[in-house]
């Protein structure tokens, strides 16, 4: 590779202010060594040959919450009826389907993720059936292995087995970028035990931790009383819940007393969260993902981005998996929060799906364009008008008009040395 200068109507860096008429200076190893308004950088690489692209420069976009594997159920799982009549049918469907056995939809979807700009994801997965795929397409991350189950016997050998089932991958995954570790479902159908013991296996080998909290209001109402919706469903499902200790406390505090309250750790959703909750949530540096076309589309709720914001939480984004949601391009994500919190900076809402992904994933390498950093380089084209919005402008584009100006491997062998 040769030195490129790139210099575009303006350049949203992940994490820093937009720079209208923007350019980027990269070594011939695809190192940022320039970065900063036109008029600045340009005269500091006199000579060199420029290449003008109309529209907007940004990272590789981070999808920190999804679930590949279940990319078969796109369109048959109905919605609008909230979480329980939803994960009913999704479940009849998994064990009738097999999603994880469609190589043909999980390909189709890594296909999908590459090509709308997609460089990292959280993979939220029973069966590991996507990650070669997802390998196969360059886009790196973290591999969630998720253990389910309220029987803890049952939970904690089930805990054993997935660690066997995947240590002859993991090694593999990991030299392409990936973090595999064990992670709870949620705390309310993974037994207590399990969900210790899989956070600790997950710190012992660096990897980070996820879990489903404070989804929907039958998990508070089973955490705290032990009945309801959620116990009428497992109980018609024959899904054991005999075992489980009832907290009698909320979702976030049960979460705090499992030790899930950390920075190393992923809450995701918290569509049901109360005020103070909040505040905890934001003392502990926990990292929280919301995937609001998910709960539009299973609970018609939105998740409280206002308020995540005004306890000086900047949140990741993910899409779940395409049993809740159309598509698999977190962008979009974005332009959903855009459509119904008008206050909120759209430049704000691309970096919730570049930077604050990759920093949730342990990956402040990725999601963001600065000097030393060796990334990923995605254009959105388009002519920007001088007095248009660039962070609009990339939350409006078609996904059409999205390409790899610079798809870099580079920053997967060094991230991970
Ligand atoms: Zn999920």
């Amino acid at each position: 590779m040769t030195p490129r200068i790139l210099h575009a109507d303006a350049i949203l860096p992940g994490d820093e202010a937009p720079i209208r008429d923007g350019a980027l200076a990269l070594s011939a190893d695809g190192e940022v060594t320039d970065l900063g308004p036109a008029s600045d950088v340009l005269p500091r690489h006199a000579g060199a040959p420029i290449e003008r692209l109309r529209g907007v420069l940004l990272p590789g976009l981070v999808n920190a919450h999804t679930h590949v594997e279940l990319s078969s159920l796109r369109g048959k799982v109905a919605g609008g009826h909230g979480f329980v009549p939803w994960v009913a049918r999704m479940m009849g469907l998994r064990a009738s389907e097999r999603p994880e056995d469609d190589a043909d939809a999980i390909e189709r979807a890594a296909v999908e993720m590459e090509t709308s700009g997609t460089i990292a994801v959280g993979e939220v997965t029973n069966t590991l059936a996507a990650v070669a795929a997802l390998v196969r397409h360059g886009i790196c991350g973290a591999v969630f292995h998720e253990v389910f189950g309220l029987d803890r016997e049952r939970a904690l050998a089930k805990l054993g087995a997935m660690a066997e089932e995947r240590s002859a991958l993991a090694a593999e995954w990991r030299t392409h970028g990936f973090t595999v570790g064990p992670t709870p479902h949620t705390v309310y159908t993974t037994h207590p035990d399990a969900v210790r013991a899989a956070l600790a296996e997950a710190r012992a080998n660096g990897s980070r931790t996820t879990v489903h909290l404070a989804e929907h209001a039958a998990e508070r109402m089973f955490l705290l009383h032990g009945n309801g919706p959620f116990l009428d469903f497992a109980t018609r499902m024959r899904f054991p819940v005999d075992g489980f200790p009832v907290p009698h406390t909320g979702p976030v505090d049960f979460a705090a007393d499992l030790g899930l309250l950390a920075p190393d750790v992923l809450l995701v959703h918290l569509t049901d969260i109360r005020s103070q909750e909040l505040d905890r949530v934001a003392a502990s540096g926990a990292h929280v993902v919301l995937c609001p076309r998910s709960n539009l589309f299973i609970e018609m709720k939105l998740p409280p981005l206002l308020e995540l914001l005004k306890v000086g939480i900047v949140p990741a984004l993910g899409t779940d998996s395409l049993a809740s949601n159309a598509s698999l391009d977190v962008l979009a994500e974005a332009r959903a929060l855009a459509d119904r919190f008008p206050s909120v900076p759209a430049s704000l809402l691309v970096q919730m799906a570049t930077a604050a992904g990759a920093r949730a994933l342990g990956r402040p390498d990725l999601g963001r364009l600065a000097k030393g950093l060796r990334p990923s380089v995605l254009s959105v084209d388009g002519p920007l008008g001088p007095n248009d919005d660039p962070g609009v402008f990339v939350l409006r584009q078609p996904v059409a008009k999205r390409k790899w100006v610079l798809r870099s491997r580079a920053e997967i062998p060094r991230s991970t040395a």
